[in-house]
């Protein structure tokens, strides 16, 4: 008999032939990579992931436990034992259908999710070894249907005749959205750009994350009904209040993101030469900047690259600038590297990329040539001090500690805020000061009928954050439209009695 996980996985039958004791002894595997010298002149995929083997392999390392808490470190809570079962068993398809029971964009997560500090932080074996690459098993399962699988929509209830509109086609909308047409609602995505996918197309670049992933999961989004309508702004297309009174939706999701870059109000930040990270990745990601003159969008990066910045946008930026082929490609963050918010895979492949980090350095202005291009960057040298509110040491400024690096280019990435126009174009929207939405523990708004989640509500945060937050508005969604449905049957009845 197979032992029983407490997540009702239904499987055929005990299948891992070792013992726990020996499943211990395994080393981690490693995915398959592009090696760093022939990748940093090409824009395709670094990380390849696991073959059938080395997937069977990772999988045989998983200790079936009693109570798998890495179900728990998953913020969408995936039955993680219960698909590495199924993949054992090489039922690939049901592996991948088990995912999709919890999340319906598992290629992307698996190549993106910071597995690190979610499901894998907490999986057992990792208290004594390595933790099972859960991340890299959830994308074979995913790849594994793109490639060989077929996919079928989940099953719909019945139709609700209800309409919702998610705005913005991040990884929250397209989950919310996916959740919602499941459960019988005419669901309509409204996007500002003029392709589908937010970040995940015109951020998180080609060689982590190739767009016909993301396409193909927006087109299983697709598949189960809802609409998506490109270039529309709404806030200046439409507004929300137009949505609800003029087009019939009951309930609105906000999922617009945080795509507003911050600067680091600096001398000579508006400088020729000097870009904002989400210019440069969206130039590059979803103009094919890269492919100039093929395409149209050109992007003029020179010779000495200087990126800002510690987090996932910044290691993005700088990996991307070193393919458009400047000498040299420079990071600089104002605390150290165990700081850093990056994900580690990323900051790893970096260094093997032969980006330069230099770390406690904080850019205190950028100089420029006679015609007004960046000839060189001022940096100051920090010291890192007690921790602040999120645990990270403080950057404290060290005194006459200045000096200058000759750069011609310089990427800003310190962060995003959200865009206010859906903000400002509706009243009674409560936001922070911030900009962000305020949202309760439903991820309602102060507006009836109206949620909000992921960046727009989080500042910036994660796919899988932003995928929860979807989850967990479709829930509520569907709660408020239950009730709306029933106000609206008694009143019908009210009016047939009398
Ligand atoms: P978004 O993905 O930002 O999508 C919002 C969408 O709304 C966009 O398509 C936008 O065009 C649209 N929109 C905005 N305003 C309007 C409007 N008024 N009308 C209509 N549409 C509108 N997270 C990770 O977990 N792992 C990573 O490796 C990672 N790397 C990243 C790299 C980069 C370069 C960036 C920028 C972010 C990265 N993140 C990463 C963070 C992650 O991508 C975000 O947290 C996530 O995409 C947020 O999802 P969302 O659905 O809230 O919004
Ligand atoms: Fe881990 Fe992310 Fe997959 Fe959840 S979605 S199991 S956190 S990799």
């Amino acid at each position: 008999m197979r032992k029983q996980n407490n997540t009702n996985t239904k499987t055929n039958g005990k299948v891992n032939p070792l013992k726990p004791s020996e499943r211990m002894k395994i080393p981690r595997h490693l995915p398959i990579e592009q090696g760093a010298e022939i990748r940093i002149s090409n824009f395709e995929e670094v990380s390849q992931g696991f073959n059938f083997e080395l997937a069977l392999e990772e999988a045989k390392r998983c200790l079936e436990c009693k109570n798998p808490v890495c179900v728990d470190g998953c913020p969408v809570n995936i039955d993680i034992p219960g698909f590495i079962q199924l993949l054992l068993e090489k039922d690939y398809q049901a592996a991948i259908e088990k995912v999709r029971e919890s999340n319906y964009l598992p290629a992307i997560c698996g190549r993106v999710c910071p597995q690190e500090n979610l499901c894998e932080i907490v999986c057992l074996l990792g208290k004594k070894r390595e933790p099972v690459a859960i991340g890299k098993l959830e994308r074979f399962v995913a790849d594994y249907e793109m490639a060989h699988g077929k996919f079928t929509p989940p099953q719909k209830a019945e139709p609700k005749n209800q309409k919702v509109a998610v705005i913005g086609s991040g990884p929250g909308g397209l989950t919310v959205a996916a959740e919602l047409a499941q459960r019988g609602y005419d669901v309509t995505i409204y996007e500002a750009l003029h392709e589908p996918g937010g970040v995940l197309i015109f951020g998180i670049p080609e060689f982590r994350l190739p767009k016909h992933i993301v396409k193909e999961e927006v087109e299983r989004v697709k598949a189960l009904g809802v609409e998506i309508k490109t270039n529309v702004i709404v806030g200046r297309t439409i507004t929300i209040d137009e949505l609800f009174d003029e087009l019939g939706y009951e309930s609105v999701y906000l999922g617009t993101g945080a795509g507003s870059p911050n600067f680091l109000n600096i001398p000579g930040e508006n400088l020729s030469g000097v870009y904002s990270a989400s210019e440069l990745l969206t130039r590059v990601n979803l103009m094919k900047a890269y492919k100039f003159p093929e395409y149209d969008t050109p992007l003029k990066i020179g010779k000495r690259v200087a990126v800002i910045g510690g987090g996932d946008v910044a290691m993005d930026a700088v990996r991307t600038s070193k393919r458009i082929g400047p000498e040299h490609t420079i990071l600089l963050y104002r605390r150290s590297r165990e700081e850093m918010p990056a994900r580690v895979e990323e900051v790893h492949h970096a260094e093997e990329e032969g980006i330069e980090f230099q770390m406690l350095t904080n850019p205190v202005a950028i100089h420029g040539d006679e015609n007004g291009w960046v000839k060189s960057i001022e940096c100051q040298k920090m010291k890192l001090g007690e921790p602040d509110e999120k645990g990270r040491r403080r950057p404290i400024p060290i005194e006459g500690s200045n000096f200058t690096i000759d750069v011609d280019t310089v990427v800003v990435a310190i962060g995003q805020s959200p865009n206010p126009v859906i903000q400002q174009t509706t009243p009674g929207l409560e936001t922070t000061k911030w900009g962000t939405i305020i949202v309760d523990e439903k991820g309602a708004t102060s507006r009836e009928g109206i949620y909000a989640g992921g960046d727009i509500a989080r500042g910036g945060a994660t796919v899988i954050q932003a995928v929860a937050d979807g989850k967990r508005a479709a829930v509520s969604i569907h709660e408020y439209l239950t009730q709306v449905r029933e106000e609206n049957k008694k009143k019908a009845e009210q009016v047939a009695e009398s």
